[in-house]
């Protein structure tokens, strides 16, 4: 994960790992060489067509993993159409070049709908800020043992709001689902629909987990976010569509 935000998790930290069979592993091997693929390309642009193209086999092949890890340990993941109690959270973690493909994504097919996106996506910004704000101001009231990871805390707020992510649909269906961008595909959960709730994201027994690539894939894909970054710091996919869908294209 990038260097500048180390620290910040989108979903709450699995608690127990999941087992990765052979075939699998062999599986991840090929999404290292599509990744391996897009370093040694030197793309000039993370819109090229040839860069994009290795990054959707990317997806593609992570599709194909994670499916071999669930079977493997015998789960069935509960996610579905309409169930998006995840899309509340802040999504962290967003390499730059896939806000970039996003950006592009929706200036393609959801013009219209720019203005309104970009306006929430400042109000959850402004929001999360507040948070933060406020959370530092309070912190050596509410934790004087130092245990309490503030980054966690701000980001279980500002879960507990309800803020939808600006990309999901009325229909409840995330509206980039094609290049919705890989911290939103890691991300599985095994119960109800209904226990992803955030009224129950302390509860400490709900099988939710996030299947994150090898530190080798993970060392590429922070590479190439350096590589391709416009807007050093920014992660969080909200402050980074404001940034690509009003700069000047
Ligand atoms: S990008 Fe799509 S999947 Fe990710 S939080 Fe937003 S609506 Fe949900």
């Amino acid at each position: 994960m990038h260097n500048d935000t180390d620290n910040i998790q989108k979903f709450p930290v699995q608690k127990e790992l999941l087992r990765i069979p052979p075939e699998a592993r062999a599986v991840h091997n090929g999404i290292v060489r599509a990744l391996e693929s897009m370093e040694n390309g030197n793309a000039q642009s993370c819109l090229a067509d040839d860069f994009k193209l290795s990054y959707f086999r990317v997806f593609e092949l992570f599709e194909q993993y994670q499916q071999m890890v669930i079977q493997h340990n015998n789960y069935k993941v509960s996610c579905k159409r309409g169930c998006a109690y995840c899309c509340n959270h802040w999504v962290e973690d967003v390499n730059s070049f896939e806000a970039a493909i996003i950006a592009e994504y929706l200036r393609k097919y959801f013009p219209d709908s720019i203005e309104k996106i970009v306006a929430q996506c400042i109000e959850d910004e402004a929001i999360l800020n507040n948070i933060e704000k406020l959370t530092i101001d309070r912190m050596s009231d509410i934790d004087d043992t130092g245990t309490i990871d503030y980054i966690d805390l701000v980001l279980s707020v500002f879960y507990q709001m309800n803020r939808t992510c600006p990309l999901l649909s009325e229909n409840g269906a995330c509206s980039i689902y094609k290049v919705r961008p890989l911290t939103c595909r890691i991300y599985m959960s095994f119960s109800e629909n209904a226990l992803c709730a955030p009224e129950y994201q302390e509860t400490d027994d709900i099988p939710t987990y996030l299947l994150n690539l090898d530190e080798n894939a993970s060392e590429i894909l922070d590479r190439l976010h350096f590589r391709y970054q416009r807007f050093p710091e920014e992660t969080g996919l909200r402050s980074m569509l404001v940034k690509y869908l009003t700069e000047d294209t």
